[in-house]
């Protein structure tokens, strides 16, 4: 049974392409293995010398270059679902509407999905189509977790809550976790910090999002490589009236020339650190606040789940970077987190020391891998289509 899973942004396709059978080894309901057959990435879709002139092109290539044979389901990435959608979803007419109704809350994300959907369905009409949400995971968060304190007409009229990203990847991380430490999924109670050029982090209590850092757009939260994450909305205001910033510069201020890019002329935490190794004062403060807000955020959300069983790490920098995740639970010993700095050099799946009440690990994330599981999920249960 092979399920392809593709991720179309505004100037790419990513794609890989899925065998799965059943775990022979495992008793669980969702115990499938999958393998990797074959995956890619077209880029600079529509750009003179780019992959492809558009997406249509650009996944006839990709269709055209595996063997579909045996080819069961295609699931989509799509970054918003709003608040329609809390589960992977099989791709009909309403659907689609649904989600291009959600592209004011997503105008970077959710046009390109659309295209990637609708060449999808055109090419493979006879194939169930599935779309992951990213927003998907957070839809569990109570209302006080995600309600705005501003005027509730303006919040309901215009949709203005919390959502949460990362989703695919907090869900899987925060499982991968549990059974590595051998706990019981819905028992365990972790905090997933996903840092890639994004970066977010979650409070997942027995396999629920209870808390997550992003918000209405993935803005909010963390420092990440270009994106200013919490900042007083006062920066705006007066950047707007006493700098005389347009609302359209403001914005490409804060999501492509902010975070480590911003702070020290650098969007890659490669880069950052071998300047703060070199001595570089820019390059200094910009990982010390990046690290600064991951230590407020772990602590929030100790607070909100009251006990937390681990402390996850992944993405490009989470996984990679043994410094940062150092510097980000430095000093929290009293808190029942200790890090063992050989562990954590080595990058160990778990990186605690042997008295660390709250482990703390290192856990690749795998997205396509979790959207073809839940696609795989979203089409099992009448058996129907499978
Ligand atoms: P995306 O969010 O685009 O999926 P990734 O999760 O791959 O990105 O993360 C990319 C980021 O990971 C890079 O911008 C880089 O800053 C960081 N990164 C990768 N390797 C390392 C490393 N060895 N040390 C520190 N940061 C790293």
């Amino acid at each position: 049974m092979k399920i392809l899973v593709l991720n179309c942004g505004s100037s790419s396709v990513k794609y890989r392409l899925f065998q799965g059978a059943p775990d022979a080894t495992s008793t669980g309901p969702a115990s499938w293995t999958f393998v990797t057959l074959a995956k890619g990435l077209i880029e600079r879709i529509g750009e003179p010398g780019g992959g492809a002139a558009d997406h249509t092109a650009a996944l006839q290539q990709v269709m055209g270059s595996v063997d579909l044979s045996g080819l069961r389901a295609v699931g989509h990435r799509v970054v918003h679902g709003g608040s329609l959608f809390s589960a992977p979803t099989v791709i009909d007419d309403e659907v689609v509407a649904a989600v291009e109704g959600l592209v004011p809350l997503a105008p970077l994300h959710n046009p390109s999905a659309l295209s990637g959907i609708a060449v999808a369905r055109k090419l493979l009409p006879d194939i169930p189509q599935v779309a992951v949400f990213d927003t998907a995971f957070h839809q569990s968060i109570a209302p006080d977790g995600v309600t705005y304190a501003i005027d509730t007409e303006l919040a309901a009229r215009w949709q203005i809550r919390r959502y949460g990203f990362h989703g695919t990847s907090h869900a899987y991380v925060a499982r991968r976790t549990a059974e590595l430490l051998g706990l019981p999924s819905d028992q365990a109670n972790v905090i997933t910090l996903h840092l890639g050029n994004g970066a977010s982090v979650c409070a997942v209590q027995g396999g629920r999002s209870v808390a997550t850092s992003m918000g209405m757009s993935p803005l909010s939260g963390l420092v990440m490589g270009t994106r200013c994450g919490d900042i007083d909305p006062t920066v705006i205001f007066h950047l707007h009236r006493v700098a005389g910033l347009p609302i359209e510069e403001i914005e490409h201020s804060l999501t492509r020339n902010a975070g480590l890019q911003g702070m020290a002329d650098a969007n890659d935490m490669r880069e950052v650190q071998r300047r703060r190794a070199a001595g570089d004062p820019a390059a200094t403060l910009a990982f010390d606040v990046y690290c600064r807000r991951l230590r407020e955020y772990v602590g929030s959300y100790l607070a909100v789940l009251g006990r937390a069983d681990a402390i996850t790490f992944t993405a490009g920098v989470g996984e990679n970077s043994p410094a940062v995740r150092a510097e980000a639970l430095k000093g929290l010993s009293a808190l029942g987190i200790e890090i063992d700095e050989t562990r954590n050099q080595r990058g160990d799946p778990v990186i605690s020391a042997d008295g660390s009440k709250v482990r703390v690990c290192v856990v690749p994330t795998d997205e396509e891998l979790e959207i073809a599981e839940q696609a795989r999920n979203a089409l099992e249960p009448d058996g129907a289509h499978l």
